[in-house]
């Protein structure tokens, strides 16, 4: 029997929730590659971004200079709700795998909406309102950033229009009334509201949504609509550097535990969660103090930063968005619909990008079967039913546990529980039903999804 009293809490005060976010760019031995006009193929500035974004979000977008960035005290008050948030040694983890190694987790979990998400959502909705901007639009998949940005707009008083993957809206009704519960509206992507929607529709009237379509149409009615931005959940720079908060608590939680991590873990879609747990502790490997090994953790359904090629791409299905410096499979890539396990997206966020260019941090990519195997072995273990997401990070961390056993080594593991799953029973409804099964892309679909990219780079 799993002794569950053994595993242990370490628990910071309010007033030691950071007050800046730490931004890696200035630090990166080589930047990413900025952003282009997809028209002039010319680098943008903030500037150009104001029309999409809120203003405060496209500078720190553009912020390649000041590594800590205040966060406002509005918004610390706001993280007060639920921050800081526990670092776990899990013990009952530990025992059942029968290894050496020393495992820790951060519990995003805890969270009003079960997710990491509202660590950006509140500073985006924040900089929204103190701009005088009235409606936000945004996209969700699976509906955690949704059900975030919801929340957020609910603290400012601010309009949310959400479309959602349509497969999602039908399947996964309950994140839906989340949001409808916060007082947004939510729409099915593709919808008939817009260019983009109607244009994908009349082509394919039974096509059951992406997130890049979800987000062309969010973007057009950002862009057609006054006194309206964009928000987006994962991929870009500030998003990354809002989530910075996981990875600077848990830097001072671990001291408390008098360790130090030598190895980071965070599952994988566009990189926020990965970036937030990683980014505050690879500074110290980059300032040469330390020598910590960084995974995320993708599934094999959804292979981007294992098997994707560099190159600029758009971050939508359309082509509305900035052409971005990434690792993608191509801005038309829909994983399998067998796939239950979230992190969809087709391309990796800037800075993650170039970092595995310089090998600064490396990936793995995980089959679907050893995901949901490995959450339910973290559920019994540790009590919490992890989202299937974060799964992929705990399958990440039991073959670096399962390795140090072998070798005898009293590794020290620290992963992201990015998210419970208590929202997505009907994942694992199938997989205990024995209704997923393994889906890995083929090099012909990559090759075939990335040959129409423009070769810029
Ligand atoms: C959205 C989400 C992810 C994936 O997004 P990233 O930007 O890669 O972090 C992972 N886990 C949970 C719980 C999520 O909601």
């Amino acid at each position: 029997m799993v002794n569950y009293s053994n595993s242990k809490k370490f628990l910071l005060q309010e007033k030691e929730i950071p007050t800046a976010w730490y931004n890696i760019i200035p630090s990166m031995p080589v930047k990413p590659r900025p952003m282009l006009n997809p028209a002039t193929k010319q680098p943008l500035a903030a500037e150009d971004l104001f029309p999409l974004f809120s203003e405060e979000a496209a500078k720190q977008e553009m912020n390649f200079t000041d590594s800590w960035i205040e966060i406002p005290e509005q918004v610390r008050d706001l993280y007060k709700i639920w921050r800081p948030t526990p670092l776990v040694r899990a013990r009952g983890l530990e025992k059942m795998l029968d290894t050496p190694a020393h495992i820790y987790f951060k519990n995003e979990s805890v969270s009003p909406v079960g997710s990491h998400k509202l660590n950006s959502a509140i500073p985006q909705a924040y900089y929204c309102k103190k701009q005088g901007v009235t409606n936000i639009t945004t996209e969700t998949g699976a509906g955690q950033w949704g059900a975030a940005l919801s929340l957020a707009s609910r603290m400012f008083g601010l309009d949310l229009a959400v479309y959602m993957v349509k497969i999602s809206y039908t399947q996964k009704p309950y994140r839906r009334s989340i949001m409808e519960t916060y007082g947004a509206e939510v729409v099915p992507s593709p919808s008939m509201s817009t260019k983009a929607g109607r244009k994908i529709i009349t082509e394919n009237p039974n096509y059951q949504g992406s997130l890049g379509t979800a987000i062309s149409e969010a973007v057009e009615l950002a862009m057609s609509t006054p006194n309206c931005k964009y928000a987006l959940g994962s991929v870009l720079n500030h998003v990354a550097l809002h989530q910075t908060v996981i990875g600077l608590e848990a830097e001072k939680q671990m001291e408390m535990a008098e360790e130090y991590p030598d190895v980071v873990i965070g599952c994988f879609g566009g990189g926020s969660n990965f970036s937030g747990i990683a980014f505050p502790f690879m500074r110290h490997n980059l300032a040469g103090e330390k020598n910590t090994r960084f995974i995320a953790a993708e599934p094999s359904s959804c292979p981007k930063l294992t098997r994707g090629v560099m190159q600029y791409d758009f971050g939508d299905e359309a082509g509305y968005t900035p052409l971005i410096p990434m690792l993608t499979l191509g801005h038309t890539f829909a994983p399998a619909n067998i796939h239950a396990g979230g992190l969809r997206y087709h391309g990796a966020g800037a800075v993650v990008s170039q970092l595995m260019q310089d090998k600064l941090m490396s990936a793995v990519d995980i089959p679907q079967l050893e995901s949901f195997e490995a959450a339910t072995l973290f559920a019994k273990a540790e009590g919490i039913i992890p989202a299937p997401e974060s799964a992929h990070a705990i399958a990440a961390t039991i073959r670096e546990a399962l390795k140090a056993k072998e070798s005898g080594e009293n590794k020290v593991i620290l992963f992201n529980l990015s998210g419970h799953g208590l929202i997505d029973m009907t994942a694992y409804d199938r997989y205990l039903a024995g209704d997923l099964a393994n889906y890995e892309v083929t090099d012909e679909q990559v090759a075939a999804n990335t040959a129409n990219l423009e070769k810029i780079i």
